[in-house]
């Protein structure tokens, strides 16, 4: 429970059917996808912006779209990066091809891009959007929330609602309102590393070194990691990281870096977040030194910024209706309540710079654990659902699964397809008076199908998959 009371100077603004906590990938769909269903929706975002991690934290890449035969993202996700690629808001190189049926293909795109992609589709579906506002108490009694503290440049305000997605990365509303939640290190012995993404400018991508296509990134990635492990042992770095950091071509001479890897941080803590935005821009200079000495093509390469929000990782998530767990993840494990189906390869970054967590990363990521061609893992409906409550969902990173599974589905592909499971499932809730706990998972994966989503499940049933 929070420290805050709400009390009855707190002014009440309009009620609304859905109330959206935080604007990022999960929140930004499950907003939009409840509003074309006919619901009032008030989204609350903390920044300027929607997107999240893909705009404010510059990791402008969606995980891998497609299984190696087909495309697996459906629904408000698919609709996105489809249009994302004829208005040529994506990687110059990312061909139909890429997008449509490469297995393990981060998709790059122009973060700016993306805010006026989702600008348009918020404002299209007539979602009241509230930038610079951060939701930080809720009331909130048996099981079902009431309403929520807003703070933003008014001050404060309560909103009334009927139901209520958790969208903000941290579990953030549903730690206020008193659901239980895990924090890291509760089945891992370190904490998964932050990094601050930053943008460049002044590559040659036309350098023979890269190849004429997004064919040639495999071998630039190969080359690069030798260089990374010379430059390691010539000792240039301030922290001998052996992890190659992603650099996606984003523009004719634009890339973006998923480089610099703050370990230890705490997401929860302002003093640990502080301090690592101070570091995370020490280590994205010597990144932009470190492509300049090293890689070819490079020579020319600029730093124009560092991203203004820290690039957290895994912080705190639910106890939910059910947990996603590493044996369903080696069994590609499909359930008759699946909301979305994914297939990104586990990517738990090492959690210091020796040797032996870089290995155990390499294993983890090249290892695949049975994700392969044509394989995916069904995201079922109870990781979305906090254990026990009747009117809260969430959405995107804050999902209940063990730190193995996460590393693959807190990709921003995935929380896209989340967001809309719970905001479609959080209607469904309104018309029916089913409470989220208990909700009919049929009628939610045939409403899902009918928005475009790829559940490929032959059975179907009325109750959810319980732990
Ligand atoms: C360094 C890094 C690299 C990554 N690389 C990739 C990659 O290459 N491809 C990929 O697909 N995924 C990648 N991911 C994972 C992915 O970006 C995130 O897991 C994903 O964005 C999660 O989406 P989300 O909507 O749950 O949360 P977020 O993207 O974190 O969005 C949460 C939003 O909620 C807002 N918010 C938070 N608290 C509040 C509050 N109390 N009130 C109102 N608003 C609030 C925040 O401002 C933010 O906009 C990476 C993540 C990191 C950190």
């Amino acid at each position: 429970m929070s420290t805050y009371r709400i009390t009855r100077d707190i002014p009440l603004d309009e009620s609304y059917d859905i109330l959206v906590a935080g604007g990022g990938p999960a929140g930004t769909a499950a907003a939009v996808s409840a509003a074309r269903l006919g619901a009032k929706v008030l989204l609350a975002e903390a920044t300027g912006c929607l997107g999240g991690m893909g705009t404010s934290g510059l990791v402008s890449t969606f995980g891998p779209v497609a299984d190696g035969k087909r495309m697996l993202v459906g629904g408000f996700m698919r609709e996105l990066v489809e249009s994302m690629h004829q208005r040529g808001s994506l990687g110059p190189h990312v061909t139909a091809e890429f997008l449509h049926t490469q297995l393990n293909r981060w998709v790059p795109f122009k973060p700016e891009a993306l805010k006026r992609h989702l600008d348009e589709m918020v404002q299209d579906a007539g979602v009241d959007v509230r930038f610079f506002t951060r939701v930080i108490d809720a009331e909130a009694k048996d099981g079902r929330i009431e309403g929520a503290v807003i703070s933003n440049v008014e001050g404060y305000r309560f909103i009334r609602a009927k139901a209520f997605v958790d969208a903000t990365g941290d579990a953030q509303l549903s730690a206020l309102a008193g659901a239980d939640c895990h924090l890291i290190l509760r089945d891992n012995d370190a904490v998964a590393p932050s990094t601050l993404c930053s943008m460049f400018t002044g590559v040659n991508w036309d350098d023979p070194a890269y190849g004429e296509d997004w064919r040639g990134i495999d071998k630039v990635k190969a080359f690069s990691k030798k260089q990374l492990q010379k430059a390691v042992d010539d000792g240039f770095f301030s922290q001998p990281d052996r992890f190659m950091p992603g650099m996606n071509k984003i523009g004719k001479h634009a890339a973006q870096l998923n480089a610099g890897h703050v370990f230890n941080l705490d997401g929860l803590d302002s003093r640990s977040l502080s301090d690592g935005m101070i570091h995370g821009r020490k280590l994205a200079v010597e990144y932009m030194e470190f492509f300049r000495k090293y890689i070819p093509g490079c020579e020319e390469i600029d730093l124009l910024t560092t991203a203004p929000l820290m690039g957290v990782r895994d912080t705190r998530r639910i106890v939910g209706e059910f947990e996603l767990t590493i044996e369903d993840f080696e069994k590609a494990r499909q359930f008759p309540d699946q909301v979305a189906v994914y297939n990104r390869p586990m990517d738990n970054h090492p959690k210091d710079t020796s040797e032996k967590e870089y290995q155990r990363f390499v294993k983890d990521f090249e290892g695949f654990h049975g994700l392969g061609e044509g394989d995916c893992l069904g995201i079922p409906y109870g990781i979305l659902v906090p254990k026990g409550w009747e009117n809260l969902w969430v959405a995107g990173r804050c999902h209940s699964s063990d730190s193995k599974v996460h590393g693959s589905i807190r990709a921003q592909s995935a929380a896209y397809m989340m967001g809309q499971a719970s905001a479609t499932a959080a209607v469904q809730s309104i018309r029916t008076g089913q409470p989220a706990c208990d909700l009919d998972t049929w009628d939610l994966v045939e409403t899902l199908r009918t928005q475009g989503a790829y559940l490929p499940q032959t059975t179907l049933t009325r109750e959810m998959t319980r732990a």
